[in-house]
C-alpha cells in the first residue's frame, strides 16, 4: 500500500490564531477517506493547507505527496503534482467561459494546452455523460449557475484535470437528491486504483453511493476520531457525541 498524501504534526494558523494543531493525515493510493467534524472545526483549512493558500500559514510539521515535501510549494506546482481542491463556494469568472477556463486549467496542470478539437471531443463526452447541456460549455464561468450547476461544472473540471488526489470540500451542500447524484456519480466515474480523494462532507446522503474506506473527524484541533466507513451513519444517526467514549 503506498501513500499518497501523508500530514505529520501539521499545525496551520490564520493570522494569530492557531486553527489546526499537531494533525496526522495519510491517504494511500486508491482510497477513497471521509473528513467529518463539527462547523468551523478547520476541515476547509486542513483542505487550503494542503492545496497551499496562502491566506493560511503552516506553523510546524510536513505535507508529503507522493513521499516529497510539498509546504514551500505554490498552489501551482501542488496542481501540476496533481492536487486538485473543489471549493466550498466557487467563484464566479466572468469573461471566461467554463470550456476556455478548462483548456486553460489543463495546460497549466500538464505544461501543454491540449489541442482544441481533442479537448472540445473530451468535453463533450464528459459533459453528456454528466447531463450537462452543451450550452454550458460557451457560458462564463460559474456566473449565473445555480447551486446544482456549479458542482456539474466541479465534477466536470475534476473528470477533465484527472488529478491524483481530489479533495472535496462540501461538494454536497445546497444541493437537491439529483444533484447529489451528479456528484456521486462524478466521483465514481473519477475514482480508480490509482487516485485517491478526501471528501469534506456531513450529508451521508452522497456517500450512500461511494465506497468509502475511512472516515476521520476533525476535533480539538487534530484529527480526534478514525474510523470505518460505519461512522458516517453512527455520527448522521447521532451526531458527533457518539464519539465521545470512542
Ligand atoms: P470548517 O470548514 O470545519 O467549517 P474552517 O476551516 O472554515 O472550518 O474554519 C475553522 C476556523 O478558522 C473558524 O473559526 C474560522 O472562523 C477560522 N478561519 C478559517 N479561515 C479563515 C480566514 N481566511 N480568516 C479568518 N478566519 C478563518
Ligand atoms: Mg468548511
Amino acid at each position: 500500500m503506498s501513500i499518497l498524501l501523508e500530514i505529520k504534526n501539521l499545525s496551520v494558523a490564520v493570522g494569530e490564531k492557531l486553527i489546526l494543531r499537531d494533525l496526522d493525515l495519510k491517504i494511500p493510493v486508491g482510497e477513497t477517506h471521509v473528513l467529518m467534524g463539527q462547523n468551523g472545526t478547520g476541515k476547509s483549512t486542513l483542505a487550503s493547507a494542503i492545496m497551499g493558500s496562502p491566506a493560511y500559514t503552516v506553523t510546524n510539521g510536513e505535507i508529503l505527496f507522493e513521499g516529497e515535501k510539498i509546504i514551500e510549494e505554490s498552489p501551482d506546482k501542488r496542481a501540476k503534482r496533481g492536487i486538485f481542491l473543489s471549493f466550498q463556494n466557487p467563484e464566479e469568472v466572468p469573461g471566461i467561459t467554463l470550456e476556455n477556463f478548462l483548456r486553460t486549467a489543463k495546460g497549466a496542470v500538464a505544461d501543454e494546452k491540449p489541442r482544441l478539437m481533442q479537448f472540445k471531443k473530451d468535453i463533450r463526452a464528459q459533459m453528456e455523460q454528466l447531463g450537462i447541456g452543451e450550452a454550458y460549455a460557451g457560458r462564463e464561468l460559474n456566473v449565473g449557475f445555480s447551486g446544482g450547476e456549479k458542482k456539474k461544472s466541479e465534477i466536470l473540471q475534476l473528470l477533465m484535470l484527472n488529478p491524483k488526489l481530489a479533495i472535496l470540500d462540501e461538494a454536497d451542500s445546497g444541493l437537491d437528491v439529483d444533484a447529489i447524484k451528479v456528484v456521486s456519480e462524478g466521483v465514481n466515474r473519477f475514482r480508480n486504483e490509482g487516485n485517491s480523494l478526501l471528501i469534506i462532507t456531513h450529508n451521508p446522503k452522497l456517500l450512500e453511493d461511494i465506497k468509502v474506506d475511512r472516515v476521520h473527524v476533525l476535533s480539538g484541533k487534530k484529527i480526534g476520531f478514525e474510523g470505518g466507513a460505519e461512522l458516517i451513519g453512527q455520527i448522521a444517526e447521532s451526531g458527533f457525541a457518539v464519539l465521545e467514549g470512542k
